[in-house]
């Protein structure tokens, strides 16, 4: 569980403002959805809160502490990328458990914990699989277990499902919604989709030519698109 306040953000590319005067305290242990068009900042913004672009101007904190300048690995967050990136050589348990490996974990362990974290994604059974023999639905949710499995104190999402067809789609934002509830850990998610964002969100935040224009509710931004 983490807050994460973001203060005056704003990042250029050259002449491009990709992100500008974004402010916004996301709340511990809520499900905070970036929605807006393609070239909104989402993505930008994001990959800032995971230290994987630096800001030209403003300041990220979790919880207390300023992050800022801080690179991306002293951070504890993790991403789920729309391109699910599994290493092809490996099993899909040891895709699982890799990042534990670098935090130090015993084998035993490692293996146990990657064990429940495929069970929750509901691919308990997959462990010895090949991840690329898995479906697009399929390797997503390794992708989710692995990211989950270091157990990050904020899980950032960037379009993780919309390389998925419109009914797997629809099922993993419903699966994607029990696993925040059951975990209660703060999760910012990017998505173009607007009935994804109602779906998923606690609160929605709209994007706009690199500005977030309004954050609240489902039912009050909702109100006024
Ligand atoms: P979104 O995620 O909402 O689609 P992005 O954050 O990816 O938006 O992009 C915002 C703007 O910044 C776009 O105009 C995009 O072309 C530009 N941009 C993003 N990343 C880079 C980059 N690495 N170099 C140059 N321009 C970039
Ligand atoms: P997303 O789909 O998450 O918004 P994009 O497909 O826009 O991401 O960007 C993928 C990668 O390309 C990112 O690393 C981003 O920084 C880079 N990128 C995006 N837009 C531009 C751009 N106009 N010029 C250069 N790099 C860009």
């Amino acid at each position: 569980m983490s807050e994460i306040t973001l203060h005056d953000l704003e990042k250029q590319y050259g002449e491009t403002t990709a992100v500008e005067d974004v402010s916004v305290e996301i709340r511990d242990g809520e499900l905070l959805c970036l929605l807006g068009p393609s070239g909104s900042g989402k993505s930008t913004t994001l990959r800032m809160i995971a230290g994987l672009e630096t800001p030209t101007s403003g300041t990220i904190s979790i919880e207390a502490d300023d992050v800022t300048d801080q690179p991306a690995y002293e951070r504890n967050t993790s991403t789920v990328f729309q391109d699910w990136a599994l290493f092809p050589h490996k099993s899909v348990l040891e895709n699982v458990a890799f990042g534990l490996k670098m935090r130090g974990m015993s084998k035993d362990d490692r293996q146990k914990r990657a064990r429940s974290m495929l069970e929750r994604v509901q691919m308990g059974g997959y462990g010895d699989d090949d991840p690329t023999n898995l479906s697009g639905g399929q390797k997503q949710r390794v992708a989710l277990a692995r990211s989950l499995a270091v157990n990050p104190d904020v899980l950032l999402l960037d379009e993780p499902l919309s390389n998925l067809d419109k009914r797997l789609r629809e099922d993993m934002q419903i699966e994607l919604r029990e696993i925040h509830e059951d975990l209660e850990e703060t999760f910012v998610h990017v998505t173009h989709d607007q009935d994804e964002a109602f779906t998923l969100a606690d609160r929605i935040g709209i994007m706009n030519e690199g500005e977030l224009v309004q954050v609240g509710d489902p039912d009050e931004v909702y109100e006024n698109p």
